[in-house]
């Protein structure tokens, strides 16, 4: 039998991830920090995949020396910290958890829609000042109030369901066409839906088109006493647009979890000018922060990286291109990762026809940089092939999967 594969999970990566890991016999080792460069360096030499959340780097100077390592998977949302290209141009998929936190995420909306309603981030700091303030006016029911979603992907779909449940009305805007999910109507524009809806709720991406997407103008189309609430990137959002449509009483309110500019760890310093306005909720970035979120990232990632390992899926990683392929018994498979120049497929199939080799399946995906190609072969044939592909001057890493 093969030795174990051996995974190094660092910055004490949730439990949830040894089952997908354990069944496959993979080798598990932990750390609950992370490894500085040298250290990390060190480790990667007898390491096959790679477990991280959002504070290891893994630099090209890193990848350089590990030869071993077949994947990395960030136990987060962003990829940032990681080479990513790098780790492309050597073979090795990155893989991370996008939807882990979707429904935190939308949790959290919900609750700030009836917190906003009722100004209740206001009275919850009245009390705790001391002071008793009972007031009615100007808070109000979400049961009949129009709620627009801009960008109505993963969690925008959630927003919408969980909103219906609370009896609101549903708008929502995205720039794809999306299967309306309940009673929820698309609009055309944007514009149509800051004008009809209550509260708008945002959940796009960052891109360029997004950032700054609601400005002044836009905030002037917005129902006066309208609610805005952020939770995708601060850069969605003008926050001086914002700021300026809360004191002049355009806006009932806001809550916002991401700013343009977020402070780099606990205890630093937050400035904004959003600070200490009236019905505006202000969280530090915490939409997708639970418990649940960070177990069933440790489960999404650990089975992304097992089915790599085992079978070579990188559908769903950020940096490879995407093949699955289902396997027959009976078979090896060859999984092979080239340089993306002509010609390279039939150098490989020259080569199993050399060996008198029968191809069962095989599929071959690109990006401009490398060819990724999966290949079941006969048993007694695939160790050679394996060997001939490997020495082809395009080749980047050839393996038999486990
Ligand atoms: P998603 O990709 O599933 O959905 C995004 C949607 O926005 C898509 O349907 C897309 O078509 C649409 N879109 C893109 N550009 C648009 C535009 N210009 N106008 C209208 N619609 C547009 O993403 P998701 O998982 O739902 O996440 C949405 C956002 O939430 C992302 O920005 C993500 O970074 C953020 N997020 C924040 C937290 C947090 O802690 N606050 C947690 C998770 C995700």
């Amino acid at each position: 039998a093969k030795p174990a594969l051996r995974v190094l999970l660092c910055e004490n990566i949730h439990p949830s991830a040894n089952e997908a890991f354990s069944a496959a016999d993979l080798h598990i080792e932990t750390l609950s920090y992370a490894p500085k460069e040298e250290e990390l360096r060190e480790r990667l030499r007898d390491i096959d995949v790679l477990g991280i959340r959002s504070k290891t780097l893994v630099r090209a100077s890193t990848l350089e020396h590990a030869h071993r390592l077949l994947s990395i998977g960030c136990f987060c949302i962003g990829t940032n910290q990681v080479d990513i290209h790098g780790a492309n141009m050597r073979g090795v998929p990155v893989f991370n958890a996008p939807f882990s936190n979707t429904r935190s995420v939308a949790e959290m909306i919900l609750a700030e829609v009836v917190m906003l309603a009722r100004q209740l981030g206001d009275r919850s700091r009245e009390v705790h000042d001391g002071q008793w303030r009972k007031v009615a006016t100007g808070c109000y029911e979400v049961r009949g109030k129009t709620l627009g979603i801009v960008g109505y992907g993963h969690i925008g779909t959630q927003v919408g369901i969980l909103a219906e449940a609370f009896g609101m009305r549903v708008l929502y805007f995205d720039i794809a066409t999306k299967l309306p999910i309940g009673n929820a109507r698309s609009v055309a524009s944007l514009g149509e839906l800051l004008a009809n809806s209550d509260f708008v709720t945002l959940h796009v991406p960052a891109t360029r088109e997004t950032s700054r997407m609601i400005g002044s103008a836009e905030l002037s189309v917005m129902k006066k006493g309208g609610y805005l609430l952020n939770a995708s990137r601060g850069q969605v959002v003008d926050i001086d647009a914002l700021a300026t449509a809360i004191r002049s009483k355009h806006l009932g309110g806001a809550a916002v979890d991401v700013y343009p500019e977020e402070p780099e760890s606990n205890g630093d310093q937050f400035a904004s000018e959003l600070r200490n306005l009236p019905n505006v909720i202000l969280t530090p970035h915490v939409g997708g922060s639970t418990e649940e979120a960070q177990e069933s990232i440790g489960r999404e990632v650990s089975i992304a990286l097992t089915k790599f390992v085992v079978a070579g899926t990188t559908a769903g990683a950020v940096n490879f291109p995407a093949v699955e392929l289902p396997q027959v018994g009976g078979t090896h498979r060859v999984l092979n990762v080239h340089r993306n120049v002509p010609g390279v497929l039939r150098d490989i199939n020259r080569i199993v026809s050399d060996r008198n080799a029968n191809i069962h399946s095989q599929v071959l995906a690109t990006d401009a940089n490398i060819g990724y190609l999966i290949m079941d072969l006969d048993q007694d044939v695939s160790a050679d092939v394996c060997s001939d592909i490997a020495a082809l001057s395009t080749n980047i890493r050839t393996r038999i999967s486990n």
